[in-house]
Parts: structure tokens; C-alpha cells; sequence
């Protein structure tokens, strides 16, 4: 049984579809003014591995992510970049495309962009003043706040909150706590036609209306980082449920955000979303910003690869804050060597590359009063451990060890054997059980889907081989050769490695 913890109910719920053996998600996804940071891969990479999860254990799931492609920002970023809106948005949508894929991140199924549901926002938006929940004023159409009695559910928050960038539009609000269905053009503005004259959608109803268009009025899961419990969710929850009457989502999931920590500490903690969304940062973690701290994505992706990056972050329970650290990167980085290490191992005792292993798809029951041998039955108490803590609310941190527990055993059972010498049948046989079980549970994680580049150069012969160029270069140096040193140092940077003398020693890194 898969349980769920619900924001709404503020607890651990029994996970029971609406309707049986299918699922429907839905995610946030980004508003692409900007390249992403490795802040915006949290979502998509945990709710990946929740799919996964879902579907291994027989479920049929649809699973979306709309892409924000109509906002302030993007409309701030075309006047500074002199470029239109949408060629701003295409650059950054296949910017953000390509992180995802560098990730393993592959199993969404819709990305709807704003701009393509322009007619059933401004349907939904019509929808709601006619209900009595929403009013127009000189172009703008604001949700009408007080009248929702249920307002504030989600996020416990008063529905006197105040929200919304404030300026002149705010002027024509009943109450500072109304936020905006639909904005009026400005000049030069890029805008669409509506009952309401020329204008464009304001990013709550986006959600509503996306989400009804492919998962129906009603659906299964909701997932977005914290900050956007306030206001979106509650907004998206409020034009959803009082436009149809019924509530819209089963089980809201929101996953922590991310905060910088490490000696690369500093890190902005401004919200990327409009201003709207800034007055929860104070309650919020501090959030990775798009300009500071971590760097590129692109850059991290290159110097550390996808896998150690997505294994990185799925060692920390998704509701838990990441702490993302460069040693963080480096340690789950080694902590994957021991998986190599594994994997080379089985291939020289069997022939075998684990990664033409099939991974099972769907999970079975297993009688572990069947298995003969004691390896097995400890294989099989940590797969059942695996897959309990998955269960319980997707606890992929706790899933992680339970494959490190697995390598150790394996492992162990190679060398009680001296397996790499020769073994019986038997034993390969339970071998290949383990290996195989290893494979069908970390495929569930997204891991180990294809070998990895040593391109990334963090693997130990390579640290073996600097260290002696390194002291090569040290020994040529205190003799006074510098000729050979310095031909040392250029000819490392030719092949795009850096040497770096530093207070404590000389390092080396790649570009
Ligand atoms: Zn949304």
C-alpha cells in the first residue's frame, strides 16, 4: 500500500486513485524567461521517479507539466534582449528540454504552453463571472476573493492575505487579497483578444485551465515546490473548485526547495516566479536563484554528469530541504563509483554488462520461502525494505541505502566465493538474481540507465594519474626544470585539464 502525504489534509494518506488503476499528475513547470538552474530539476526529477514508481507498481499514469510562456517576466526579458516574447521562450523551453534530458528525466507525457490555451483560459475566466466569483475592471478580471468561503485551505492563510505586484492595476481591485485572471495589454504588450479587450492571462488560471484540458476537472496529483503552496496553489485550487464544484485535486505533494550550503554558501533567495510570490520567500528555505551561487546548469551537468546530479538529489527525501553543496555533488559522485565498481565486477565474473540487464516493469511478489539460499533471502529482505520505504511517500532517500545495502552484499557474497575465480552454477545463478534485482530497483530511480562517460574524469584512475603528473611537475619544479614543468602544466591544458596551485597543495580540475 502507497501512502501519500497531502498538504491539504497535512498528513499521510492511504494513495487510492479517483479512478481505478489510473493516475493523473500534474506539475508546475517553469516560466522560460531564463536558463534553469538545478533548483527547477527538483520537481521534475522526483516527480519523474514518482511515475516510475507508480507505473512499476501497475498504475497507469499520465503525468504534465505546463510550460509558463506568457508573463511579466518573459515580457521584461524580450524589451532587454530586443527579441519577441516568443523567440525569447522557445530559446529557454529548449534550454530547459535539454537539462531535463541530460537528467534521465523522460517519462512526461503532455507539456502544454500557455500561449496555445489562450481560448480555454479566457472560457474558464468567462466561466467564473458568470458564477459569481470573479469581475472585470477596465480590462482586468480579478478573482473575487471573499467570495469564496473556502479560500485559504491549502496554505491556512487568512483570505485577507494580500497579493499581487500592488502598482495601478491594484488600484482597481475590491481587496487587496483579489489576484488577477486576466491583465490588460499594456502598450507595445504582446496580447490576445478577449470578451474583456485586448489583454493577456494571469499565471494562476493558466493552471486551472491546462489542468482541466488534460486531466479533467478532477485529478489525482498535484505536485509544485513549497513556495508555491502560497498563492498559486491555493489560487489554481480556488478558480478550479469554484468554477466546477467538486474539489480539483485528490493529493497535493510539494517537495522542498533547495538552499545552498558548503563553502559555495551564497546564494540569492529571491523568488524567481512574478512578485507575487515574493513575500513567501521569508517562510521559505532559501531558494537557488537563477544569477547566483551554483553556476550554470549547463556547466554542472558537463563537470559532473546527469546521473551523479539526479542521484544527488534523490539521497534527500523530496519534502526535506536539499542542501545542495559542491562536496554534496562530489559525495554522491563517489558514492556512485561503488556502483561501477559493482558492475565492472559482475561483468567480469559473468560476461554480462548489467546494462543489457531488462529492467522488470512491473513488480511481483516474490515467496521467499522458495529461496534456497541465504543470499537470496537477503537480497530479497532489502528489495522488500526498498520498496517499503518507497511506499511510504516515496522515500527515495531511504530507497538509496537500501541499494547501497545491496551492493555491500553482493559484493560479499563475490568474495566469500571467490566468484571472480570461477564458481558453480548455483552461485552465478544467485549472482545474477541479485544483479538483476539491483537493476529493476535502481531503474525505478532513474539511475544506471546507460554507462557512465569517464569524460567527467572523477573516477579513480584518472585521480591516480593527476596526482602523479602532479608530483612529476612538483619534483621538476624544486630541481629547477621548468622547462619540463612548464611543458607538464601546457600539455594538461591542451587536453583541458587545469592545474591549480593553491595555499594547501597543488589540484587540478577539468576546463
Ligand atoms: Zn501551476
Amino acid at each position: 500500500m502507497i501512502r501519500v502525504y497531502n498538504t491539504l489534509s497535512k498528513q499521510k494518506e492511504e494513495f487510492q486513485p479517483l479512478q481505478e488503476g489510473k493516475v493523473g499528475i500534474y506539475l508546475c513547470g517553469p516560466t522560460v524567461y531564463d536558463k534553469s538552474h538545478i533548483g527547477h530539476m527538483v520537481g521534475p526529477i522526483i516527480f519523474d521517479t514518482i511515475k516510475r514508481y507508480l507505473s512499476y507498481s501497475g498504475y497507469e499514469v499520465t503525468w504534465v507539466v505546463n510550460i509558463t510562456d506568457v508573463d511579466d517576466k518573459l515580457i521584461v526579458k524580450s524589451r532587454e534582449r530586443n527579441l519577441p516574447m516568443d523567440a525569447i521562450a522557445a530559446e529557454m523551453t529548449a534550454d530547459y528540454l535539454g537539462n531535463l534530458a541530460a537528467l534521465g528525466v523522460d517519462q512526461i507525457d503532455h507539456m502544454p504552453k500557455a500561449t496555445e490555451h489562450i481560448g480555454d483560459i479566457i472560457q474558464f475566466t468567462q466561466d467564473l463571472i458568470d458564477k459569481g466569483f470573479a469581475y472585470a475592471v477596465d480590462g482586468d478580471v480579478f478573482f473575487d476573493v471573499a467570495a469564496d468561503q473556502q479560500y485559504g485551505k491549502l496554505s491556512n492563510r487568512s483570505a485577507d492575505t494580500a497579493q499581487g505586484e500592488g502598482g495601478e492595476a491594484a488600484s482597481r481591485k475590491k481587496s487587496a487579497s483579489d489576484f488577477a485572471l486576466w491583465k490588460a495589454a499594456k502598450e507595445g504588450e504582446p496580447s490576445w483578444d478577449s470578451p474583456w479587450g485586448k489583454g493577456r492571462p494571469g499565471w494562476h488560471i493558466e493552471c486551472s485551465a491546462m489542468s482541466r484540458g488534460i486531466l479533467g476537472e478532477s485529478f489525482d496529483i498535484h505536485g509544485g515546490g513549497l513556495d508555491l503552496v502560497f498563492p498559486h496553489h491555493e489560487n489554481e485550487l480556488a478558480q478550479s473548485e469554484c468554477c466546477h464544484g467538486k474539489p480539483m485535486v485528490k493529493y497535493w505533494m510539494h517537495n522542498g526547495l533547495m538552499r545552498a550550503g558548503g563553502a559555495s554558501g551564497k546564494v540569492g533567495g529571491r523568488s524567481d516566479r512574478d512578485g507575487e510570490e515574493t513575500e513567501t520567500q521569508a517562510t521559505v528555505e532559501t531558494k537557488i536563484s537563477r544569477s547566483k551561487g551554483a553556476g550554470g546548469l549547463a556547466d554542472l551537468i558537463e563537470t559532473h554528469g546527469g546521473e551523479r546530479i539526479r542521484f544527488f538529489l534523490l539521497r534527500t527525501h523530496y519534502r526535506s530541504t536539499i542542501v545542495f553543496s559542491e562536496e554534496g555533488l562530489q559525495e554522491a559522485g563517489t558514492a556512485l563509483e561503488s556502483f561501477y565498481r559493482l558492475f565492472e565486477r559482475y561483468q567480469r565474473i559473468t560476461g554480462n554488462s548489467f546494462y543489457e540487464l531488462t529492467p522488470a516493469v512491473q513488480r511481483q511478489a516474490i515467496d521467499s520461502d522458495t529461496l534456497e539460499c541465504e543470499f537470496l533471502r537477503e537480497i530479497e529482505a532489502l528489495r522488500l525494505s526498498y520498496l517499503g520505504h518507497m511506499d511510504d511517500d516515496f522515500n527515495t532517500g531511504g530507497a538509496t541505502s537500501d541499494l547501497f545495502d545491496l551492493v555491500r552484499s553482493i559484493n560479499r557474497f563475490i568474495d566469500q566465493h571467490d566468484l571472480e575465480q570461477g564458481g558453480t552454477v548455483e552461485q552465478q545463478e544467485a549472482l545474477d538474481a541479485a544483479v538483476q534485482t539491483l537493476r529493476n530497483l535502481s531503474a525505478i530511480l532513474g539511475i544506471f540507465v546507460t554507462p557512465p562517460a569517464n569524460a567527467c574524469g572523477n573516477d579513480e584512475l584518472t585521480d591516480q594519474l593527476m596526482e602523479l603528473m602532479i608530483a612529476l611537475r612538483a619534483e621538476a619544479r624544486a630541481s629547477k626544470n621548468f622547462e619540463i614543468a612548464d611543458r607538464i602544466r601546457d600539455g594538461l591544458a591542451a587536453i583541458g585539464i587545469t592545474i591549480e596551485d593553491r595555499k594547501d597543495g597543488t589540484g587540478w580540475r577539468l576546463g
